[in-house]
């Protein structure tokens, strides 16, 4: 059974309702999620746009704001939390939050709002993962406000319905940790997320043993699609492996690994190479709050975590061999030709997704144009795989269309500029998106492993 983030200690949450919106209007409603959610009968009625904007409330003594702290750019900020949005349960064992939804205790300087442009980027950019095969939040719905929100100008205010295994980020577990009450946080997580771990001789070792794969699994996918997060911040990274907090984020380009995407990122700390060694950072920030959980004797509980984040490395690698070996259609990873291509793309800084699709339909005997550079490499390749099987894992494994900035911004525009037919433009570029995927065969296990079925609104 789910249980309900009002369990937890009181110190990690305020309760508190949305503020009410002027005129609320459903702009963005995801058909697709809807469907594997069953929801409850208000959030399909005459007034969904009344539910979901905040204005009301199926059950309103569930609505809260949960507290966090988080490494921002490798400073530690102890006082964060939704500081514009709020818990209002769970549908189908899915936490339901709206994002946008008005101030909290933890607005700090913010308005406890969130502007159209960045609510419609987030409703693409979350269900476009999800259609890749990415562990992802997802989106369900973007109502818009009738206020305005204002930015560097006026802008129209929206509001976010973000559906997600749990929104339990590292930063919580710091936040917990420096109010002494680690051990109720990572209960709550383990009954949430991970019940099977009580089975463990240590199930808080085991819960961070579960966390350090899930995030390896979702992270090798981040880098089969070229994704790069802007900020994996310790608050930006959801216990659960799901992706979100999508703000700078973008996919890569030409294969440049020092790529960086977000302006305020100047030093390239959260770069597309980078990520994978930010992501073992934030674990060890995990980790350290788990100490006092793992053993009486702290300098054990020290040695054993270490070990564990040590091993951090060549179980990354492990994964993300077989995934780059996957995408040239090899189910070895140790083959010399993955290697020789890798520094070949890296040196060449071909179009990521694009060379793959070249190589795709150069293997199917497409009419294509590889580059020069490749022309000695493909010969040897052409004769050291399977054809019918590198296709296969080829197909399954390499997206042939990723959302791309400029789409997303084209889409934005029209929702700006108050398209009628957003919601059919929107859909038809999922669809395009789609098209693109084998179903149930994409690469690796696009499930993470939390994933336990629960009853509706509990
Ligand atoms: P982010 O950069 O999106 O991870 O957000 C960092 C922190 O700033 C979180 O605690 C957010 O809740 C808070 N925040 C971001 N935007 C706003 C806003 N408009 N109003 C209040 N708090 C905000
Ligand atoms: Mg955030
Ligand atoms: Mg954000």
């Amino acid at each position: 059974m789910k249980q309900r983030y009002v369990a937890l200690p009181d110190s990690l949450y305020q309760v508190i309702q949305p503020s009410k919106v002027e005129d609320p209007s459903l702009l963005l409603f995801n058909q697709s999620l809807a469907a594997e959610l069953d929801l409850p009968p208000q959030l399909l009625g005459k007034d969904a746009a009344e539910y979901f904007s905040g204005n009301q409330l199926i059950a309103p003594q569930l609505s809260l704001a949960l507290g966090y702290s988080g490494h921002q750019f490798g400073s530690y900020n102890p006082q964060l939390g939704d500081g514009r949005a709020h818990m209002l349960g769970q549908i189908n064992g899915y936490d339901w939050q709206l994002k946008g939804s008005g101030l909290t205790k933890y607005s700090r300087g913010g308005d406890g709002r969130c502007a159209l442009g960045p609510a419609v980027r987030e409703y693409i950019m979350s269900e476009a993962m999800h259609i890749l095969g990415v562990p992802s939040m997802r989106t369900l719905a973007v109502t818009t406000t009738g206020e305005a929100v204002y930015r560097q100008q006026p802008e129209v205010g929206a509001v976010v319905s973000r559906i997600g295994r749990s929104h339990l980020r590292i930063g919580s577990f710091q936040y917990a940790s420096s109010l002494g009450v680690i051990k109720e946080l990572a209960d709550f997580a383990i009954g949430q997320l991970c019940p099977e771990v009580l089975d463990a001789d240590n199930p808080y070792l085991a819960l961070y043993q579960t966390v350090q794969r899930t995030q390896i699994n979702t992270l090798v996918h981040w880098y089969r699609v070229g994704f790069i997060h802007g900020v994996m911040n310790t608050d930006n990274v959801a216990l659960s492996g799901e992706t979100f907090d999508f703000g700078p984020c973008a996919m890569l380009g030409e294969y440049k690994l020092e790529q960086v995407y977000s302006s305020i990122d100047q030093q390239g700390r959260y770069s597309f190479d980078n990520q994978k060694g930010i992501m073992q950072w934030n674990l060890a920030r995990f980790a350290e709050t788990l100490i006092p959980l793992i053993s009486e004797n702290e300098q054990e509980a020290i040695t054993v975590l270490t070990q564990e984040l040590e091993s951090f490395p060549n179980a990354f690698e492990q994964e993300y061999a077989k995934m780059c070996a996957h995408k040239l259609g090899f189910d070895q990873s140790d083959h010399p030709l993955i290697a020789e291509f890798f520094e070949l793309l890296r040196t060449h800084a071909w179009e990521y997704t694009q060379i793959f699709n070249q190589l795709y339909d150069w293997l199917n005997g497409d009419n294509v144009q590889l580059p020069d550079e490749l022309s000695d490499w493909s010969q040897r390749w052409q004769d050291a795989i399977n054809h019918q099987q590198a296709l296969l894992l080829m197909r399954t494994t390499n997206p042939k269309a990723i959302p791309r900035n400029h789409e997303i911004e084209m889409l934005i525009d029209a929702a700006e500029n108050d398209q009628k037919d957003i919601q059919q433009q929107i859909d038809n570029y999922f669809n395009h998106l789609k098209g693109n995927v084998v179903p149930g065969t994409s690469w690796g296990n696009p499930n993470i492993e939390f994933d336990h079925h629960y009853q509706t609104f509990c």
